[in-house]
């Protein structure tokens, strides 16, 4: 099967790995999420929409390659691990954060850099005193900006991207 480079990626991620589609709508890749889905249901919208289905679940992943979808099946418990585990099999061109091109992690909606002036009566004082930067979900209207999520996820991609150099050079 000839892989399409140049089409990102789509993602329908399990129940399971809630953590792993937050982190990659915050980096950009549209990922389909419900906590509460049956397989049939996901199997089903994932293939409408050709999605990469993203499991711990071997029967699910098992059902999907039947259909001869592709799946990545995440075996480890470490977040940073699964993650490589998903770049291992997948080609995700970006592992960075990028305001203009992140989702929504609650809702997988895009976002757009908003004005300070614009969000200044929704956001606690001190916030606005410490950050000039902010972005807004298009779909469910949340607010963002350079805060905690945002560094932990910094510190993720950096442990990420670390661990990606480390077996170029083996
Ligand atoms: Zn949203």
């Amino acid at each position: 099967m000839p892989l399409k480079a140049e089409i990102e990626p789509i993602f329908f991620v399990d129940a399971m790995l809630g953590n792993i589609a937050r982190k990659l709508r915050l980096l950009g890749y549209d990922s389909q999420y419900f906590s509460d889905i049956y397989d049939e249901k996901l199997i089903d919208n994932a293939r409408k929409e050709k999605r990469i289905i993203i499991s711990k679940d071997e029967e699910l992943i098992k059902k999907a390659q039947k259909l001869g979808m592709r799946s990545v099946h995440i075996i480890k418990e470490d977040e940073v691990e699964q993650f490589l585990e998903i770049i291992n099999i997948i080609n995700l061109k970006r592992i960075q954060i990028n305001r203009d091109t992140a989702r929504c992690p609650k809702c997988n909606s895009v976002t757009k850099s908003v004005d300070k002036d614009i969000i200044k009566e929704k956001i606690p004082q001190g916030v606005l005193k410490l950050n000039d930067k902010f972005w807004i979900c298009k779909h469910c209207n949340q607010i963002y900006w350079e805060g905690t999520h945002i560094k932990n996820l910094q510190e993720f991609v950096g442990k990420v991207n670390e661990r990606l150099q480390q077996s170029i050079r083996r």
